[in-house]
């Protein structure tokens, strides 16, 4: 991938390319925005322009051996963490500190090829303070033409002396329009069902591909009538038994947060009387007026918070999922 095959993202990739011509490249950067917005190509072009052994104005050539090194993630000065995979093929919560402190031996070598060197540390949030002190070490004395992306959709979570050591590229979210075409020829589905998934996605194509995998999906407009129910209270055994079906679903609790997000965000720009035609559940327009007769602004932007630290809680396994479930599940369907 070229800078100039990237599509909708040209402030990121212009600041890139240009400091790269003029050899004013920062050694670190934050990537931020949205998960599935091209971050992550973004990043793998810049690998290629560093590391390519005939580069263009346009990033790397993408024929020589250092390019096809670095598209396949094989190059020996590109160097991705992320987090690891446990003995039960499971996705760590966090990235260790021995994965950092392994980066720091390794660079402690000379670089292997044109003496460039690119770290991508992928959802950079997801390190603890310690972790994130062994990385600063490394930032502040990174070695010579030694470069850091980290790559993140929470950058507030990031130490504050990390993100005050990188200059800050923000990426925004695709085009509804853009995402839905990518969706529809993607997926092999029609237009109305691309944009609504595209809705949903909010200009993530990443995200976009990963509701339409979910089974969650299907079950859209009736988890959002239990969930966002203003008579829920009568119904307390029954959300609890929801709260718990939904704990088990790991790869879905994203999405249902999600879901859950986007819907409340849908009631708040009505609420302000902003057009039915912006809403992601564009399909429960007449859902929403009726529940906007119930509930405050006040009380949508209460419920807003909720989710984001049941989100927080959750994914980053410091809380028990089912038990946060039910708390957020029983405030949703509380008064005011
Ligand atoms: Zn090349």
């Amino acid at each position: 991938m070229r800078f100039d095959e990237i599509q909708h993202q040209a402030t990121a990739v212009e600041v890139l390319s240009r400091a790269m011509q003029r050899g004013r490249l920062h050694h670190a950067y934050v990537f931020s925005g949205p998960d599935g917005v091209g971050k992550g190509m973004v990043a793998r072009a810049l690998a290629m322009a560093l590391l390519c052994q005939a580069p263009t104005e346009a990033g790397g050539c993408g024929r020589c051996g250092a390019c096809k090194r670095a598209t396949h993630q094989q190059h020996p000065d590109l160097h991705i963490i992320e987090r690891d995979t446990n003995s039960k093929g499971e996705l760590e919560s966090m990235i260790k500190i021995d994965q950092v402190r392994e980066l720091q031996r390794a660079l402690s070598f000379k670089a292997f090829e044109g003496g460039r060197r690119l770290i991508l540390i992928l959802e950079a949030e997801r390190m603890n303070v310690n972790t994130s002190n062994a990385l600063l070490k490394t930032l502040e004395e990174p070695g010579e033409a030694t470069h850091f992306v980290l790559i993140t959709h929470a950058p507030h979570r990031l130490l504050p002396t990390i993100r005050s050591r990188a200059q800050s590229l923000r990426f925004k979210p695709l085009p509804r329009a853009f995402v839905a075409a990518q969706l529809a020829a993607r997926l092999e589905i029609d237009a109305t069902d691309a944009a609504l998934l595209a809705g949903l996605a909010e200009g993530s194509i990443g995200r976009g591909l990963a509701l339409a995998d979910s089974e969650l999906l299907g079950r859209r407009v009736a988890l959002l009538e239990q969930i966002d129910d203003p008579d829920g209270m009568r119904r307390v055994p029954q959300l609890l038994e929801l709260a718990e079906a939904l704990s088990k679903q790991r790869d879905g609790l994203a999405l249902l947060f999600h879901l859950l997000r986007t819907w409340y965000r849908d009631l708040a720009a009505l609420s302000q009387g902003r057009p039915a035609e912006s809403m992601v559940h564009g399909d429960r327009e007449a859902a929403a007026r009726r529940r906007l007769t119930t509930l405050s602004l006040k009380g949508i932007l209460t419920r807003l918070t909720l989710i984001n630290d049941a989100e927080q809680a959750v994914l980053e396994h410091t809380a028990n999922a089912r038990l946060s479930l039910e708390r957020l599940l029983l405030k949703l369907v509380g008064q005011g």
